[in-house]
């Protein structure tokens, strides 16, 4: 007997058919013998819709009755499949996040986990009952409810999982594994079977949505056995063939392997590019920008400054296009204060990334994805890269031709 945590995504839980379709899958896993928790997310629009209502409100929602309405998405969908679960003879029970419960910080809209109690989770398999418990969302110390941020229920996933000590984590999308890209982008990309943490890790932050980039963090932090497989097979599927489908995160590279020197292409739509022009180039102007836009809780991304000329510097940055207006903001307060001449934005960009840790051992990655992109005419406007990636930002009107032409480049849709 194993304990394990399946998540089923919006596509999964798209309509009552598609409920039902889950029950069967999930009963076939308690009947053979295992304990199951089952964390859902919203059926898929829910979360888009409730946005759109309280943005008919409030142009800028405050993010605490944000997280009160995008909440009730997921809980609607635990409900729902409690009593499929219920109706085809399984003794199962829904929970919300502030019922486990599952703490999280205050940051409404992104909130992170801090604890989960597992008494009555573990209480409720011991009685041999399925234990559906809403992904997304969370409770703060005050009992104010939270959200942690879109995508947000591959991360409720992998915390249950790690805090229940469970065998394994299935998360079970519309897709049947990690695939090199993006397979909307990219129609030869090809499924991996394993990935390394570090890789997807990097994938996801990067942009590639199939995981939210903290659910990574947590399968790393507490290696908590992870797989991406496809909800959309027959859920009666013999156990072992589905058992060993879609990809696994692997924690170890496989020594034996012949390395490929690129893993992956990620890439990201949602940027935009702020520049502050005429900066008195002195000790403290980075912190003088970019210190008042993380008070503004803003996360930025790529950052360069340009070398200086007559004592005044331009400094460029990334942050994400959601946050683009709030940081315009911040950054016309600050303007005068630096002695800046003026601030301009760019919210049509892109980043596309290459990603693999053979590039630790391999040389001359970046001269070929410089190549690649001036042969398409592909203009970069930012370059970042740590040791297993590099990033550019380019104008969002090329990023597809981007993706396109480097997967080919980098014969990833080859074995
Ligand atoms: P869910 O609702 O199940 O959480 P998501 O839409 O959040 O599903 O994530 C699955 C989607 O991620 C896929 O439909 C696919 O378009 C996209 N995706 C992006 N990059 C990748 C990748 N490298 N491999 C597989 N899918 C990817
Ligand atoms: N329902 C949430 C969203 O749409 C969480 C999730 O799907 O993971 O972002
Ligand atoms: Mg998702």
């Amino acid at each position: 007997m194993a304990l394990i945590v399946h998540k089923y995504g919006g596509t999964s839980m798209g309509s009552t058919e598609r409920i039902k379709n889950v029950a069967a899958r999930v009963a076939k896993w308690h009947d053979a013998g295992h304990q199951v928790v089952v964390v859902p997310s919203a059926m898929s629009g829910e979360t888009n819709r409730l946005i759109g209502l309280a943005k008919e409100i409030m142009g800028q929602p405050d993010p605490r009755e944000l997280d009160m309405i995008c909440a009730t998405g997921e809980q609607v969908s635990v409900g729902l499949l409690a009593m499929a679960l219920l109706a085809i003879g399984k003794d199962a029970v829904s929970y919300a996040g502030w019922q486990v419960a599952i703490k999280t910080d205050s940051s409404f809209t992104k909130a992170r986990i801090q604890s989960i109690d597992d008494k009555k989770v573990r209480a409720d398999l011991d009685a041999g009952k399925v234990v559906i418990i809403t992904g997304f969302q969370g409770v703060d110390e005050d009992g104010n409810i939270s959200t942690l941020g879109r995508g947000g229920s591959d991360t409720s996933a992998v915390a249950i999982a790690a805090a229940l000590k469970a065998d394994e984590c299935l998360i079970y999308t519309d897709v049947d594994g990690v695939y090199t890209t993006d397979p909307r982008v990219v129609s030869e990309a090809r499924r991996l079977k394993t990935v390394t943490f570090e890789e997807m890790l990097e994938m996801a932050s990067l942009g590639s949505k199939v995981l939210q980039s903290r659910s990574v963090e947590f399968a790393g932090n507490y290696r908590v056995p992870t797989r991406v497989l496809s909800s959309l097979t027959d859920p009666l599927l013999p156990l072992q063939e589905e058992a060993n489908s879609g990809t696994l995160i692997s924690f170890e590279e496989d020594k034996n392997m012949e390395q490929a020197v690129i893993s992956g292409i990620a890439f990201n739509r949602d940027e935009a590019k702020i520049t502050i022009l005429g900066v008195p180039d002195k000790p403290g102007v980075a912190f003088h920008i970019l210190g008042p836009v993380a008070e503004a809780n803003i996360e930025v991304d790529m950052i360069i400054q340009n070398q200086s000329v007559d004592g005044k510097t331009d400094f460029t940055f990334t942050v994400s296009r959601g946050e683009y207006q709030k940081a315009m903001g911040v950054l016309d307060g600050v303007k005068a204060d630096i002695g800046a001449a003026s601030v301009m934005g760019d919210a049509k960009v892109s980043k596309v990334s290459v990603v693999g840790v053979g590039m630790r051992s391999h040389v001359g990655v970046a001269s070929r994805m410089f190549r690649t992109l001036s042969e398409e005419g592909i203009n970069i406007l930012m370059i970042s890269t740590s040791e297993i990636k590099i990033s550019v930002l380019i104008d969002e009107k090329y990023m597809e031709l981007a993706v396109r032409a480097l997967h080919k480049a980098f014969d990833l849709e080859k074995e």
